[in-house]
């Protein structure tokens, strides 16, 4: 998405060689008009999918996930995220290690939100390990509900987890895909270059 890609060559501070600050238009100040067009996106490339929930987690998931969830007319659910938790029957709880807080959290959604029925599409705004992303799958997935795919704002495709959520089976559509974080600033992945390999692989 090439406004998405313009805003982070703007706005995007890399620390280190893997993390991206986008605080002034994603994590902490948001930009409205650009979650509206991410939430459009993200429907354009599940058309026909009949979603009828839309999935996150706290907190920087529900921007981009009510636009998703808005555009498609269907409720937004956010996993709450608790450090430890005296269990309760009416809640599904999954445990997820944050990459950029590096502990671990209990991630938990009330069972009346989610039923078996559900065809779900999980958001959030960065994919690293994938940690979160299969946190939430394993919740959709304890209810028996079914995982549509994964809407990705920013993926990092440097670290694997896209390619654990591709192996397991699911659909993933990411908006940004970085191939590299350094000093001298922010490469996208060529989208070109990388469907012309996978075609000449499945030849
Ligand atoms: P994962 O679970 O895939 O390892 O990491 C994804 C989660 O970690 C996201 O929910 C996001 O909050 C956070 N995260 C991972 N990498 C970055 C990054 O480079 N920048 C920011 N701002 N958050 C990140």
């Amino acid at each position: 998405m090439k406004r998405l890609q313009d805003k982070i060559m703007q706005e995007g501070l890399v620390l280190g060689n893997n993390v991206l600050k986008v605080d002034s238009f994603l994590n902490h100040q948001m930009d409205p008009a650009l979650m509206q067009a991410i939430g459009q996106e993200f429907v354009r490339r599940y058309a026909g999918e009949r979603i009828t929930k839309v999935l996150t987690i706290e907190s920087s998931g529900i921007a981009p996930g009510l636009m998703t969830a808005l555009e498609l007319n269907v409720p937004l659910i956010f996993a709450r995220k608790q450090k430890s938790l005296t269990l309760r029957e009416d809640i599904i709880v999954e445990k997820v290690y944050s990459f950029t807080k590096q502990e671990t959290n209990e991630v938990t959604v009330s069972k009346r939100f989610l039923s078996a029925d559900d065809r779900v599409l999980i958001i959030d705004d960065f994919l690293a390990n994938g940690e979160a992303a299969s946190g939430l799958a394993r919740i959709v997935e304890q209810v028996g509900a079914s995982v549509v795919g994964f809407g990705i704002v920013i993926e990092k495709s440097f670290q694997p987890g896209r390619q654990m959520l591709l192996d397991a089976g699911y659909r993933v559509e990411s908006l940004a895909r970085i191939a590299s974080l350094s000093a001298d600033g922010v490469a996208f992945v060529n989208e070109a270059v990388e469907e012309a390999k996978s075609e000449a692989v499945q030849q």
